[in-house]
């Protein structure tokens, strides 16, 4: 029986620590769908076609991963996709209590189950929103953002 994970997140930017949770998924899962989110009520730096656009030139030669927007509850994205967890990265204990609650609110709604992985040691300290800043200000955050991803920025930056 194929297994299939949806990965959800914003991915504003998709960063290396995202990358790290997708590959390492990858010996558990055969699918990933990594599921783009769009929140109305949030602003975002990259637009949402953007961050897919970014997210499938970096997987483009990976058949197992795919990359959806949505902007329904997580949980009916998953059930619509037919999968059979959420996939979700761990950084801090500050995480562990936002997840906690989520995946647990999921849980009791449907049959979804969340599974978790411990980021590893180097990506602890990347989040998007530093990375965010970096770009913004015209830094170097070439360590922090998968470099198909990272080439695509430069060329948007030279266009604008
Ligand atoms: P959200 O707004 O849903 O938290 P993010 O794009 O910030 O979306 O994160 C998506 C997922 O990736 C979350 O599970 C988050 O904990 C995880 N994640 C973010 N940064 C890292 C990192 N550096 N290492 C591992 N996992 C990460």
């Amino acid at each position: 029986m194929e297994r299939t994970a949806i990965f959800p997140g914003s991915f504003d930017p998709f960063t290396v620590g995202h990358e790290n949770i997708v590959t390492r998924g990858l010996k558990l899962y055969d699918k990933i769908i990594i599921a783009v989110g769009h929140n109305t009520a949030k602003r975002y730096y990259f637009s949402l076609d953007e961050r897919v656009e970014f997210i499938r030139a970096q997987f483009a030669n990976e058949p197992r991963i795919s990359v959806e927007a949505y902007d329904c509850l997580t949980v009916d994205f998953a059930i619509k996709k037919k999968a059979d967890s959420i996939l979700r990265g761990l950084r801090t204990a500050a995480d562990f209590e936002y997840e906690r609650a989520i995946a647990q609110v999921n849980r009791l709604m449907t049959h979804i189950d969340s599974v978790f992985l411990l980021t590893t040691p180097e990506h602890t300290p990347v989040n998007s929103s530093i990375v965010r800043d970096i770009l913004k200000h015209r830094g170097d955050a070439s360590k922090f953002i998968p470099n198909t991803i990272y080439q695509l920025i430069k060329q948007k930056e030279k266009a604008t």
